[in-house]
């Protein structure tokens, strides 16, 4: 369409300059518009004669770019904000200039390569054998589907005639589960979880028993750990669970997609003991370790297996499966990929994995320091002793519409981003701390408006 012209240099110019200038300043929170309002500010924008890059970019910086939540802000604590560190971020750019073709070692072998040894530091400090890994699929949801498919693969092998097929997990799994059990057709086993919110081998094992005894014709394949649950924070307890599944010979799938980046944070390695022994693992560098979206780690230790159910066969594709290399397209639900895992490789090679350790163990000391002030606080209480960086708690005397329209104010106002979620039926508040820049000032500029 163009070759780089003085005009596509000029945009180019541009184009770099608000990429810096997002990147060296604290970013305002902005927030959502109504469509009829981004209509009215914006208008149509795809035309037969195209309205110029300059224009459109300035669409972009000026309306849509201020209509999107900076989910970097430091006090953006709802959901799991995202902090990429800038290394990551601007070799993001780098990424998206290269035409990276990540999906076979044939086509990417470099980027390939780089992506494996970051894989490889998670595998690592997992404790998983020098023969696991995988590939950086889009995010928690892809990762876990893809293994708990080759976790059924496997199943498959073993157990012939099965009606219905089931995954088990802790009634606090991520919602993830539920969608990748839908979208196989397989069942969910939902296990209660103990007082402490943690799943334990005797709650998995005991209810796996009962549940295969009263249903003959249904199989459990899988059991799903959450390492850190996306509301409370919370590690089941892996080494339990692992024995439990090597009793019952089923595949133990440990969901890390928020908690285990925390692998790295020596003061609370422990939790995550028992985590050597998973058959597959997700963890999401776009929410705790630093990356740009999308970006999660799925891990196998032994992909052979994932391999033999994910690989697409076609007769324009056999090329890529001669030499026996490393496609990371194999390993997952997906063909054509982006070298995702880049952005992350390039951040943890460059900064090296201490300064990760330091800022994982900054973001715990915060949120620790959160509940410490929400625990002195008149009108708060606090619901769990924080395990990671997620702080949860409650206003006293509110109901579900008080904690909305706090919420809405705090955004409205621009003083932070923080949305109510629900424990046991009751609504909540939480604070995700994954940003190393969210200071205590900010938990406190915060609390001081409850
Ligand atoms: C966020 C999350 C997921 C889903 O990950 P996505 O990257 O959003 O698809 C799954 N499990 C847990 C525990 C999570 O926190």
């Amino acid at each position: 369409m163009h070759e780089f012209t003085p005009e596509v240099e000029t945009l180019a110019k541009k184009i770099l300059d608000y990429s810096l200038e997002r990147l060296q300043k604290d970013p305002p929170l902005d927030g959502p518009k109504s469509p009829e309002e981004l209509y009215f500010l914006v208008g149509e924008t795809i035309t037969k004669a195209g309205l110029g890059g300059e224009n459109v970019l300035k669409l972009f910086t000026d309306v849509l770019a201020k209509a999107c939540i900076s989910t970097d802000h430091p006090r953006y604590l709802a959901f799991i904000p995202s902090a990429p560190s800038e290394y990551a971020n601007l070799f993001d750019l780098v990424v998206g200039a290269s035409a990276l073709y990540g999906g076979s070692w044939l086509e990417g072998a470099g980027a390939v390569f780089a992506e494996n040894q970051a894989l490889r530091w998670i595998s690592n400090l997992a404790g998983m054998p020098i023969s696991a890994g995988g590939v950086f699929v889009s995010g928690g949801t892809i990762g876990n589907l893809s293994a708990l498919v080759v976790a059924r693969a496997e199943a498959r092998k073993k157990y012939k005639e099965v009606d219905r097929w089931v995954i088990a997990t802790s009634e606090e799994a991520h919602a993830s589960i539920a969608s990748a059990a839908h979208v196989m057709d397989c069942d969910v086993l939902k296990v209660a979880p103990d007082q402490d919110l943690k799943l334990r081998g005797r709650n998995i094992k005991s209810a796996i028993e009962e549940f295969q005894e009263k249903n003959p014709k249904s199989k459990v394949f899988a059991v799903v750990a959450t390492a850190g649950s996306t509301n409370l924070g919370i590690v089941d307890e892996l080494h339990s669970v692992a024995k439990a599944c090597k009793a019952l010979d089923l595949w133990f799938h440990v969901d890390g997609a928020y908690g285990l980046a925390a692998l790295c944070a020596p003061s609370v390695r422990s939790l995550f003991n028992g985590v050597e022994d998973a058959d597959s693992l997700i963890v999401d560098p776009h929410k705790w370790l630093f990356a740009p979206y999308d970006a999660c780690a799925l891990i196998y230790k032994n992909p052979t297996l994932a391999k033999e159910v994910h690989l697409q066969k076609a007769g324009y594709l056999d090329t890529l499966d001669d030499d026996g290399e490393f496609n990371p397209s194999d390993y997952a639900i997906h063909l054509t990929r982006r070298a995702r895992g880049l952005p992350f490789w390039f951040s943890l090679a460059s900064h090296g994995t201490d300064t990760y350790a330091a800022s994982m163990e900054e973001t715990i000391r915060v949120a620790r320091v959160a509940a410490d002030l929400i625990r002195k606080h008149p009108n708060l209480e606090l619901l769990v002793e924080p395990e990671l960086s997620i702080v949860a708690f409650i206003r006293k005397g509110w109901s579900r519409e008080d904690y909305q329209s706090w919420s809405d104010q705090l955004l409205k106002d621009q003083i932070g981003f923080v949305t109510p979620s629900s424990h046991q039926n009751k609504p909540i508040l939480r604070f995700a701390i994954v940003n190393p820049w969210t200071k205590v000032s900010d938990i406190e500029e915060i609390l001081g408006t409850l």
